[in-house]
């Protein structure tokens, strides 16, 4: 069986020569995610042009994601770049402090002023650093440090509990989306979003740079908890970013979140990323840790889309072995899903579309005459994310003559694109064009049989209506 759940890398540094990402294709990359919060446009579009040079070698599918940097509040430069920082000892964030020391630094967001009061707990660098706010004055927020450690130049900022008031959106973030456009990216992730509003403006601005790149709300603010299911309705998916979110509401809560997040997010037809530290100890360790290989299956098992790596291919010492250890835990840990354990709510639902419920119909014949693949010929990809959103253990190709489709689905688990040519009219042509594709992906052999869906009139726009069980070479059009 190949493996159906998707694999995300973040490139950087250490994945930018063009033999690292030649070989982290070959292990099985599925989407690269290329962070704004880092490197120039030039770094962004060589890595980009590399990717797109080894996809076309190889004949594989590899989607773009962008994602935006989003307000990340960030402390300011030390003087000698570090300092260490003691339990019990005053520190001071002062808007307007230039070179910071061991006792006090700058901020690059002065309105964070505004947004805490005494009481407050701020915890920088992902909460290797914890302080609580004793009082604020003009510019400056005089704290306590309660958990010290090192502190070096430019470490994030997040207040326990959220509430910061920065949009989602930065002026950067609004010059990246038109960046993102340039580089035809196929998703963009909008990093703390706060309700679905963030997410319908960076899709309008993503259409006015003439992107219709698929958009991914970044789950990491505690405001976007109770608004998930506005997000989710704005949003075309979603990712658990465990990073920040685990700093806002606490580490422990962060695991019924993640599947929490994961359930309403296949309930809503949306796809999902689980993201951050999956395999973190990889960044200097050619092996992953027990705790992390239990991680990633876990994420399997909660049933995400796809899991996603951040230094640990971007700036770690392993990148490919990364990858490829992702690869197998994922694979095995799919072997021990039930497919059978087809969720029953589906039986109750009332579809409202025609297409969706074609998508349905194909999804529970495909369960129950245990056949070898689904294939769906759509324009959308849509009718590949609804069967999609059930594991039936059969594998879904989404056959499409749109090359954005191709990338679209590819973050989509267990669906398969795969491009296909026929424009014409005649049905029997385009069915045996549909198992041709099949036959030469290696997807099935002639006598398997497979589920088809499509729409008719062949040829002309409108959505899936039809599905035909279809033994492969049995029928050759005249
Ligand atoms: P980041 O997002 O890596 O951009 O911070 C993911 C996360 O917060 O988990
Ligand atoms: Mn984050």
């Amino acid at each position: 069986m190949q493996r159906t759940t998707k694999i995300v890398a973040t490139l950087g540094p250490a994945s930018s020569a063009p033999d690292t990402i030649d070989m982290l294709v070959d292990a099985g990359i599925d989407v690269v995610r290329i962070n704004f919060s880092h490197g120039t446009v030039e770094d962004h579009q060589g890595r980009i042009e590399l990717l797109r040079q080894t996809m076309r070698e190889r004949g594989r599918t590899v989607a773009v994601m962008a994602d935006l940097q989003g307000p990340k509040i960030r402390v300011g430069k030390f003087a000698g770049s570090k300092v260490v920082l003691k339990p019990g000892q005053h520190f001071i964030l002062a808007a307007d402090c230039q070179l910071g020391d061991s006792g006090r630094v700058g901020l690059d967001y002065p309105e964070l002023v505004d947004d805490v009061a005494p009481g407050d707990t701020l915890l920088l660098d992902d909460g290797r650093v914890v302080m609580d706010v004793e009082r604020v004055e003009d510019s400056e927020i005089h704290c306590v440090v309660r958990h010290g450690a090192e502190l070096s130049n430019n470490k994030g900022i997040n207040k326990q509990g959220g509430g910061l008031s920065a949009p989602a959106l930065t002026a950067k973030d609004m010059a990246d989306i038109e960046t993102a456009a340039q580089l035809q990216v196929d998703y963009i992730a909008v990093s703390f979003p706060k309700t679905g509003s963030d997410l319908r403006l960076a899709r309008k601005l993503a259409h006015k740079a003439g992107s219709h790149a698929l958009v991914v709300a970044k789950i990491e603010r505690c405001e976007a908890i109770g608004n998930l299911e506005d997000i989710l309705q704005a949003s075309d998916g979603v990712m658990v970013a465990r990073g920040d979110l685990a700093v806002e509401v606490g580490d422990a809560a962060v695991p019924a979140l993640q599947k929490r997040i994961i359930r309403a997010a296949r309930a809503h037809n949306k796809f999902v990323i689980t993201a951050t530290q999956m395999m973190e100890s990889m960044i200097n360790s050619p092996v992953p840790t027990r705790a992390e290989v239990s991680d990633v299956a876990n994420a399997v098992l909660d049933g995400t889309d796809a899991v996603m790596l951040s230094a640990e291919t971007a700036t770690g010492k392993y990148p490919v072995e990364t990858v490829q250890a992702m690869a197998r835990i994922c694979r095995e840990a799919e072997k021990s899903m039930d497919p059978a354990a087809l969720d029953r709510h589906f039986l109750d639902l009332v579809f409202t579309r025609i297409d969706q419920s074609v998508a349905m119909a194909a999804l529970f014949t495909a369960h129950h005459l245990q056949v070898k693949a689904i294939a769906t010929l759509t324009q959308t990809g849509s009718t590949a994310l609804w069967i999609s959103r059930l594991s039936c253990g059969v594998p879904i190709y989404a056959l499409t003559t749109d090359v954005r489709t191709r990338y679209k689905v590819n973050a989509y688990r267990g669906v398969y694109p795969l491009m296909t040519r026929y424009a014409g009219h005649d049905r029997e042509e385009l069915l045996f064009e549909a198992e041709e594709e099949l036959l030469r992906a290696g997807a099935v052999e002639v006598g398997d049989l497979i589920v088809i869906t499509f729409g008719e009139p062949i040829g002309q726009a409108g959505g899936t209506n039809t599905m035909k069980i279809v033994r492969v070479g049995e029928h050759r059009p005249a």
